[in-house]
């Protein structure tokens, strides 16, 4: 295999500073450029590089085999799994987001149930006519937007599927989380090494900026675009004239009728929305409950580390929690999550009201009405609304509104059949999650592949390698078929 200046120099730095062992006395032991030491593969100083690089090694990995390409996969599952922790504790440390033991794990999902190369299939039509054949072919260098909330599992579930497509990728990971997600584009890189391939396979920049995003969007050699994130970005991708793929925000209600096995919904809504401190996209965000369960489900809600704080306490807590911006031509007031809340443990959330509570606290609950702010936003914090209903029609016409439209992620807890298939009708999200955790929609403990990039706004769902190949036909007239 023959290798560019740029990933000669790569080798080079890494194994040099292996080699000292140390970090010099003036470096932190830890940036977005290395770590203890070990200088970071594929991280560059400015976008161009980063794309430079990624256009050296796409043209590397269009000449390997599947089976290269499955073996690059093979190292990125291994490493993945044994620096899990790593990636968890550095993401909390930098992000002040989330819980360790449950960044863990998702780690561990994209290491185990990230589809590879399998994913990528072949149609064959044959007939009197001959054969034609459909390949997913590779798009080329793939440039991707990832979000502070699950940065280094996007970094590392994107980087499986878009190499098992035969993508080189160039990355601009958000600013709030850049140490981690380059943390993860050197293991992707590392363990590409290790298989025999490039060594920046996928690429970063050392400060990522909308500029340096802006450049990405530009370039005509990066060929797709897919961004994971909050709404603004997701428009500015969409808006790029490229190819792109979307994958936005959601604000995923709950419905539990009277049907519902109540201590068991209450359980799992409470694991659900507090994994990982309510940081995914596709956690429970808000609760219509039946008004003859409602008591009974708070009451379970709180035998499962809930704590029950009332509606003047909600408002209290929404004056702390979110920002307020007033409209200077229309006047119109608008609210926003406050990053220094976001992903936060739920005791400093009681602090806040001036309650103490211990670690075995993992949410707040309320009951409030449907127009509140915590039912309207996408808190991403410990944070739980119940809204009270009367039937299904009210709970499922309060649950669209509060979903905004995102047509992302709904649950439900019911027996009732009928009720269940008119919410998921109504509700149109990519993701449904029957009498289980909001996370069984991902593969965490239930069926189907699991992904960290879900594209709801431009419709291919869960992505997986797939996704990110453009498909191409080849055809042999009256020849090769055998019938
Ligand atoms: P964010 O929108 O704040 O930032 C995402 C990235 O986009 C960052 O790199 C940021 O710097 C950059 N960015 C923001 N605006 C930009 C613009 N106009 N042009 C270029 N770059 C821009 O996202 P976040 O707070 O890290 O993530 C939370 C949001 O992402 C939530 O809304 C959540 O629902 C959503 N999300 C969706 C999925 C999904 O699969 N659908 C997964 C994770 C997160």
């Amino acid at each position: 295999m023959e290798f560019s200046q740029n990933q000669i120099d790569s080798i080079v730095q890494s194994v040099v500073a292996q080699m000292q062992g140390t970090t010099p006395a003036s470096a932190p032991a830890y940036d977005s450029t290395q770590y203890n030491g070990r200088q970071y593969l594929g991280v560059y100083a400015t976008m161009e590089e980063g794309i430079d690089a990624a256009a050296d090694s796409y043209k590397v990995i269009r000449n390997m085999s599947v089976e290269q390409r499955e073996k690059i996969i093979t190292e990125i599952r291994k490493l993945t799994r044994a620096e899990a922790e790593i990636m968890a504790k550095l993401g909390v440390e930098e992000t002040k987001m989330g819980r360790v033991e449950h960044k863990t794990l998702k780690h561990i999902l994209v290491a185990d149930k990230t589809p590879g190369t399998e994913d990528i299939q072949t149609e064959a039509q044959s007939g009197d006519g001959g054969l034609t054949l459909v390949e997913m072919a590779p798009f080329g260098i793939i440039g991707a937007i990832t979000p502070s909330t699950n940065p280094s599992e996007t970094v590392i579930c994107n980087s499986i599927a878009m190499i098992a497509a035969g993508n080189a990728v160039v990355f601009n990971p958000h600013p709030g989380a850049i140490k981690v997600s380059n943390y993860a584009v050197d293991l992707v890189n590392r363990a590409s090494l290790a298989a025999g391939g490039p060594a920046s396979l996928v690429c970063s920049m050392v400060k990522p900026t909308m500029q340096t995003a802006d450049v990405m969007y530009k370039d005509p050699r990066v060929r797709m675009l897919v961004c994971t994130g909050g709404p603004g970005v997701v428009k500015s991708v969409l808006s790029s004239g490229k190819k792109a793929i979307g994958a936005g925000a959601g604000n995923p209600p709950v419905i539990v009728d009277d049907t519902a096995d109540i201590k068991k919904a209450a359980k799992d809504i409470i694991d659900g929305c507090t994994f990982d401190n309510n940081l995914p996209c596709i956690a429970e965000k808000e609760v219509f409950a039946f008004s003859n369960i409602a008591d009974e489900l708070m009451y379970n809600m709180q035998q499962n580390g809930a704590y029950f704080i009332t509606a003047a306490q909600a408002d209290e807590l929404a004056k702390i929690v979110l920002v307020e911006k007033k409209n200077e031509k229309t006047g119109k007031i608008t609210y926003s999550v406050s990053r220094d809340w976001v992903g936060r443990d739920a005791k400093k959330f009681a602090a806040a009201l001036g309650i103490e509570v211990d670690d075995s606290v993992r949410c707040l609950i309320c009951e409030v009405e449907e127009d509140h702010l915590f039912v309207q936003t996408e808190l991403m914090m410990p944070i739980l609304a119940v809204v009270r209903v009367k039937d299904i029609d009210e709970a499922i016409e309060k649950a669209v509104r509060a979903e905004h439209g995102n047509r992302h992620s709904a649950h439900m807890h019911s027996k009732n059949i009928e009720n269940l298939s008119k919410f998921a009708k109504a509700i149109e999200t990519t993701i449904f999650v029957k009498n289980a955790p909001s996370y069984a929609g991902i593969g965490f403990g239930a069926e189907g592949h699991t992904t960290f990039t879900i594209a709801g706004p431009t419709g291919e769902g869960l992505t997986s390698a797939r996704s990110f190949t453009r498909k191409r036909r080849c055809v042999m007239k009256d020849m090769f078929h055998i019938i």
